[in-house]
């Protein structure tokens, strides 16, 4: 068969493929989100059903074989080449598992969200640790099938930051550690230079949807392509290129959350948003790498939302809304309390300063998990010590400690670590952007568009088209380099909590 044939068969075999994926992630969306929880036994059950389909159109001999005939042709574009040895990949990463355990496995994933769900409401890990337990051993089991000769942690950590090791993971949280740690437990002895005491507030979530509508605006998240909904832990799905759908949390005694879970999910999905529309359907838009999505998350909340520049804009707004609340609060003491930091326990909620340190321990909790160093019966006492050990702070319930994160109850062993190392690559976007545009400038003057086209033009446009190393020498012109972060974050709490 020619090339062009062969692509014809590649792109209906995508088309069918996309609509599974659609349906599968409407339904997760709405589970998610509205879905009332007695349903969910008959929900999950026909989620897997759907799950065992999309695993056999996947494994499909045939287009394995269109695919593998493809990725030899020299007349086939750049582009689509490269998209399918992504595919070939990814889809090598699965086939080894049989078909049964997969299905299963599915099956069990979501019964395991259903668990630590209650548990965490009910502040029990008891009720959720088989669940974990079986959830672990299963992973281990698919890791193994796999690839035995490698570490089973640097291939999890694989799936999410292609071609990151433990090796340059270690060096990197151990830079973070030592320059880091330090720092926080200085500036937990001067709390007293930045007052967030006028947070300790009642604000109304009616008022509150009021700020975000007019915040999503200036943000250029709008209703033809974007829409807000809410759950228990926010985040974005990218439904296509123009169906982006992001979701929050509104608590009426902490502002602040949801202003900034929402400025870091319009972050996610404006990266879906701004990829080019001819890679709509196709692989180039879902494996962008969980750390190039997350820098620009993280971009958008503390690199840009956290600053003066951005409140310029908004506050005035904000304080119309809460004119009882903040009336005596000027635009500098807030924008210091949005940036204050102090060792908490919970990671969603931690400052800009100490939630790297909240990722180390995950880091080192996972490490231990893989490569068996650690019994399963360890892990809450661990995580307690931890905490204990770097933040000072020791949690004294389950909620607060290891039943706070979603991410294990669905095995995603591996990801947490490119929350952290998004954060790092964001720094380096950061002024490699402050060398092309004047980023406050576009922020006071409601001028975000510019700031879009910059990422669109230097990140955004070829989705997962490159690797994360590429994209940074592409953006930044040099190679990954964690001191941007280091000196971003040294500079900005030592001026903060004025300490020299
Ligand atoms: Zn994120």
């Amino acid at each position: 068969m020619n090339t062009q044939e062969l692509v014809k068969q590649y792109q209906e075999w995508e088309l069918k493929l996309s609509a599974y994926t659609l349906a599968l992630s409407t339904m997760g969306f709405d589970s998610r989100t509205i879905a009332p929880t007695n349903g969910s036994a008959y929900r999950n059950k026909r989620n897997a059903y759907l799950v065992g389909e999309y695993f056999s159109i996947v494994n499909d001999e045939n287009i394995l074989e269109v695919m593998k005939q493809l990725s030899t042709k020299e007349d086939l574009d750049e582009k689509t080449k490269r998209a399918i040895n992504y595919r070939l990949a990814d889809i090598a990463k699965i086939n080894c598992i049989p078909k049964e355990e997969y299905v299963k496995y599915d099956e069990l994933a979501s019964i395991s969200y259903d668990k630590w769900y209650e548990a965490k409401h009910n502040n029990d890990y008891a009720l959720f640790e088989p669940y974990l337990k079986e959830t672990i051993l299963t992973k281990k089991r698919f890791l193994e099938y796999r690839n035995k000769n490698n570490a089973l942690y640097n291939l999890a950590l694989d799936d999410y930051e292609i071609g990151m090791t433990m090796e340059e993971y270690d060096e990197f949280f151990s830079l973070i550690k030592e320059k880091l740690v330090p720092l926080i437990h200085q500036i937990s002895q001067k709390q007293d230079e930045v007052d967030t005491s006028f947070f300790n507030q009642k604000f109304d979530i009616e008022k509150q949807r009021i700020f975000m509508n007019q915040m999503m605006n200036y943000l250029g998240f709008t209703k033809d392509w974007g829409y807000l909904s809410e759950s228990e832990h926010p985040f974005t799905s990218g439904f296509s290129i123009n169906d982006v759908r992001i979701t929050t949390r509104y608590i009426e005694d902490n502002l602040i959350s949801s202003i900034f879970s929402i400025i870091h999910e319009i972050g996610h999905a404006t990266y879906n948003h701004q990829i080019d529309e001819r890679f709509d359907g196709t692989y180039l838009v879902d494996n962008i790498t969980s750390g190039l999505h997350e820098s620009q998350s993280r971009l958008f909340e503390n690199y840009l939302g956290r600053s003066d520049a951005f409140w310029d804009n908004n506050y005035q707004t904000l304080q119309n809304l809460f004119p009882e609340q903040l009336k005596d609060v000027t635009q500098e003491m807030f924008v210091r309390a949005i940036n204050a930091s102090c060792p908490s326990l919970i990671r969603t909620e931690a400052d800009e300063l100490t939630y790297p340190i909240h990722i180390y321990i995950r880091y080192e909790m996972e490490k231990a998990i893989m490569d068996g160093s650690m019994t399963l019966e360890q892990l809450n006492e661990k995580w307690k010590d931890l905490y204990e050990e770097n933040l000072g702070i020791r949690p004294d319930t389950d909620t607060d400690g290891i039943l706070q994160d979603v991410h294990w109850s669905d095995g995603s062993f591996g990801y947490f670590p490119t929350y952290a190392l998004g954060s790092a690559y964001a720094a380096q976007f950061y002024q490699a952007m402050r060398k092309d545009i004047d980023v406050d400038d576009c922020l006071r003057n409601n001028n975000f568009n510019a700031i879009k086209l910059w990422l669109k033009e230097h990140i955004h446009k070829d989705g997962g088209l490159l690797t994360p190393k590429e994209v940074l020498l592409r953006a930044t012109n040099e190679p990954f380099n964690p001191n941007y972060y280091i000196d971003y974050l040294t500079n900005k709490y030592k001026k903060l909590y004025n300490i020299d």
